[in-house]
């Protein structure tokens, strides 16, 4: 399948933002430690990146899902994997249920400012010990009136720092396990509600991260997206399109790798000949762009299937599988192939190498991912 005329003129915009509106900034950011999400994001709205596939009753494009694959593979020549990452959250990670299940009203007071980028969102999971396993989570949120009451700890949170609100997943009943959970929507600031650690990372060093802290915070139960009880089945729809959007932006940014690798291997010599002319190096290359053009027809594919209304949660787990183990193996090569210069920061290899670690960890580590398809194959475990 060939995308259309209109998905590559979108693509050159977007590419255009990228190259003029985002990269001159990127060594700043992180130096800095993160971005300013409050400046770009109206910026993206713009050109409607926040709500490329969202209602235009609430500002959306109402374009279809194609628009998002484009879109994120070419966050994958973003300089800095963090600032990708952080738009995906807003577009792909804290939004899709809000709009999929939430409310007229509360898709009006925040989905709607979320796709203009005049509001930041983040996605507050993880806590710090229920990770993998999110049916392990304690947050808790006990009903009081027409109030939830929010006590607990989310780590890990992306946009944490400059959020104006999270969707939050938290234990609303004793069922216990994955039953009994709700996604709230927590607007920030709110009385009990604080920041109490901003992390420092690895890599992904432009985007921020937080420990956030709930201690007796108070949502109205309107808050509440979808059905209270069913927010783990709601969270892991929207792990759905999470997975997939990170395994587009990861095919965007192997893509971009190995071609700026090939690009060097040209020109520097050794051994009387351009790097590029030793077999082994020509075959590695060859070999990673192979499994490359596999997992970008794998998303396409998917994306197909998620336009035609099909459940892909085993095509989403091998994706971001695919993708996160892929992406080590790119940036651990584009380094080697490099050599001393692509150890040094003044070469893009060394931030992706740091950057592209996450690949395997972020959005459910491999071995979830692995967990899952064992799963549907009928394994216990
Ligand atoms: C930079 C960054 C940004 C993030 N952003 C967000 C965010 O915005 N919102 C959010 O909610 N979370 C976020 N996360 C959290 C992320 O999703 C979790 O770190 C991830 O799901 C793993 O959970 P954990 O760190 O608790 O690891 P653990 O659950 O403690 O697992 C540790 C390791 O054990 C192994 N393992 C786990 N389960 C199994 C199993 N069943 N079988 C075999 N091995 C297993 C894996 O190798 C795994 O990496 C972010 C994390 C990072 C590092």
């Amino acid at each position: 399948m060939r995308l259309a005329d209109e998905h590559e003129a979108f693509r050159t915009t977007v590419r255009s933002l990228v190259d003029k509106e985002i990269n001159p900034h990127i060594d700043q950011w992180e130096r800095e430690g993160g971005f300013p999400a409050h400046e770009l994001f109206p910026r993206l709205a713009q050109f409607g990146l926040l709500g490329l596939e969202y209602d235009p009753a609430y500002g959306g494009e109402g374009a279809d899902h194609l628009f998002t694959f484009v879109a994120c593979e070419e966050y994958g020549r973003i300089a800095a994997a963090g600032v990708a990452m952080a738009i995906g959250v807003q577009t792909n990670m804290a939004t899709p249920s809000l709009h999929k299940f939430g409310s007229e009203e509360l898709k009006r007071r925040f989905l709607a400012p979320a796709i203009a980028g005049t509001a930041v969102a983040a996605i507050a999971v993880t806590e710090p010990d229920a990770g993998s396993d999110v049916a392990a989570l304690r947050t808790r949120a006990v009903r009081d009136g027409d109030e939830w009451v929010v006590n607990g700890r989310k780590l890990y949170i992306t946009n944490g720092t400059q959020a104006d609100w999270v969707c939050l997943l938290a234990r609303t009943s004793d069922e216990g396990g994955y039953r009994g959970m709700s996604q709230i929507i927590v607007p920030i600031p709110t009385a009990g509600f604080s920041v109490s650690r901003k992390l420092d990372k690895l890599g992904n060093r432009s985007s921020d991260t937080a420990e956030l802290v709930f201690d007796d915070v108070r949502v109205p139960v309107e808050n509440t997206i979808g059905t209270p009880g069913r927010g783990f089945e709601q969270q892991m729809s929207q792990f759905v399109i999470e997975r997939m959007s990170a395994a587009y932006t990861i095919a965007g940014q192997c893509r971009h790798a190995l071609e700026r690798t090939r690009e060097y291997l040209q020109q520097r010599q050794a051994f009387g000949e351009p790097l590029a002319a030793k077999q082994y190096v020509a075959f590695r290359m060859a070999e990673l762009s192979a499994q490359l053009d596999l997992l970008h027809s794998h998303n396409l594919q998917s994306a197909q299937a998620l336009m035609a209304g099909e459940d892909i949660t085993r095509m989403a787990t091998v994706a971001k599988l695919t993708a996160g183990r892929l992406a080590r193996e790119v940036a651990d090569l584009c380094l080697q192939f490099h050599g001393g210069i692509g150890y040094m920061e003044e070469t893009w290899t060394a931030r992706f190498y740091r950057d592209m670690r996450l690949s395997s960890i972020g959005g459910g580590a491999d071995e979830v991912m692995l967990m899952v398809l064992a799963r549907l194959d009928g394994f216990p475990v």
